[in-house]
């Protein structure tokens, strides 16, 4: 779009034969007008999620015209035979948007010719979408939050009449979610066996060999969920680093617990799809160890329907990435949304949502950002600290889990009273309005004027 309006920009002030007549200074005053119509949003600090394609390939494609621009402001010093979009983008814009409050750190780090430009705006999810029907009818039903539908800001002062009796609707619409969860896994396990059993098609899970009876999940079992593209920085296996150190804790407490994962890679990420792999290893091995205690299962066709029923129907949201390479991580906030407690490395939007004490648990190396950081190599990406740091947690939140569930109820309430008035997509369309200065038809102008009040992703001070 940015090479389009720049196209259209230069036959404005050059006619109808650009083409010809266009040097590079035509070019370059094309672009700075152009520049001034665009904010440009960056979203991940990870190599990989930024376009660069071969030059050759725009030989058989486009014009001689478009070349001239993109050797111009498409280079790339690191790779001189490629262009580069990410690149583009940074140079021809009036502003730049990062999409969490530390990605706006790291980002400044990676791209310092343009630092002082870089803002933050922290992403949110559409809060409709990720609110299970069953905490939505309890929500319709509380007085207290009338308008939530329209307006998630309402959730930041809800004083309730009576918590305990609103704690405990809450707490039946969560069972109501884990079930029809459960169902499915369960459904899908015994699918999967009468495949087999037909066809010899084997099943991807360990659960469906296993004898019926046995391979079933049980609801009200703590469910741990890690939902997302399987990519190599996210670290899906970090936590089955040590099984013994796992299986050990389960054993020692007789806790039960299920590992929910889904997700899937990019065709091309190899060693993306060999860290979906290593999770089914694990499966036997953690079975075995544990008694049975533990589950580990993957789901696969993950799309927005299994997110939804994930987000909502399991106990914590696993989120365990390479600080700090995850910029934001949405999965976590559909969870928020359904006051459902992170359990997560601090990084992206957890940095912002995480309440000590209050809104969920965070573990993992979160010192300061060194040169090793930003380094996306096996050799730098922390799995004995990070995972030995998760082992630590772990029995503090199965405890507060089975013995004192009113204080994890009340995780889901502060969740909802801290973070669905923030990390929701009212809330950040809202800001962008106000720091860039869109113009917006008055109705909407006021209507969003409401969502403006609610938070600064810029500075810790709500
Ligand atoms: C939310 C969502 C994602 C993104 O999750 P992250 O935590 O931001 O990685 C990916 N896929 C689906 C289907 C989702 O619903």
């Amino acid at each position: 779009m940015t090479l389009q309006l720049i196209l259209r920009q230069l036959e404005k002030t050059l006619g109808k034969e650009y083409r010809h007549a266009m040097r590079d200074e035509d070019i370059i005053a094309a672009a700075q007008e152009v520049a001034q119509h665009i904010v440009y949003t960056i979203h991940t600090p990870v190599k990989a999620g930024h376009d660069r394609f071969a030059r050759s390939l725009y030989t058989g494609i486009s014009h001689e015209t478009c070349h001239h621009i993109l050797n111009l402001l498409a280079n790339d010093a690191d790779s001189p035979h490629d262009y580069n979009f990410t690149a583009f983008a940074m140079r021809v814009n009036r502003t730049i948007n990062s999409v969490s409050r530390l990605h706006r750190d790291v980002t400044r780090k990676q791209f310092p010719d343009v630092a002082d430009k870089i803002k933050a705006i922290t992403n949110g999810v559409h809060h409709l979408s990720w609110i299970s029907e069953a905490r939505a009818e309890l929500f319709d039903n509380t007085e207290e939050l009338a308008g939530w539908r329209d307006d998630p800001g309402v959730f930041a002062h809800m004083e309730l009449r009576d918590e305990q009796s609103f704690r405990k609707q809450l707490q039946q619409a969560w069972y109501q979610d884990n079930q029809v969860l459960i169902e499915y896994i369960n459904k899908m396990l015994s699918d999967h066996r009468t495949q087999m059993d037909t066809t010899w098609i084997d099943p991807p899970n360990y659960l469906s060999h296993r004898l019926p009876e046995e391979s079933r999940l049980l609801p009200g079992v703590f469910t741990v969920g890690f939902a997302r593209r399987f990519s190599t920085y996210k670290r899906a296996d970090l936590i089955f680093d040590d099984i013994p150190a796992l299986a050990d804790i389960l054993v020692k407490n007789n806790w039960r617990i299920n590992f929910l994962f889904a997700g899937k890679a990019h065709p091309q990420d190899e060693p993306g799809k060999s860290v979906l792999k290593l999770i089914l290893d694990n499966q036997e091995e953690l079975h075995t160890r544990s008694n049975g205690l533990a589950q580990l299962i993957f789901i696969p066709g993950y799309d927005m329907r299994i997110a939804k029923m994930m987000v909502s129907g399991v106990h914590t949201w696993l989120n365990s990435p390479k600080r700090p390479l995850e910029a934001s991580g949405t999965s976590g906030m559909k969870a928020a949304m359904n006051g459902v407690p992170n359990l997560s490395v601090m990084d992206g939007w957890w940095v912002e949502g995480y309440h000590e004490g209050a809104t969920g648990w965070k573990f993992g190396y979160d010192g300061p950002l060194n040169a090793e950081s930003l380094s996306e190599h096996p050799d730098t990406l922390l799995y004995a600290e990070d995972s030995q740091s998760f082992y630590r947690l772990l029995p503090k939140v199965l405890e507060q889990f089975y013995e004192r569930h009113d204080e994890y109820m009340q995780l889901a309430v502060n969740n909802l009273r801290l973070n669905v008035p923030i990390f929701n997509t009212h809330r950040m369309a809202a800001e962008y309005v106000r720091k860039y200065d869109l113009e917006l038809p008055a109705k909407t102008a006021a209507r969003i004027k409401n969502f403006q009040q609610l938070y600064r992703s810029e500075s810790s001070d709500a």
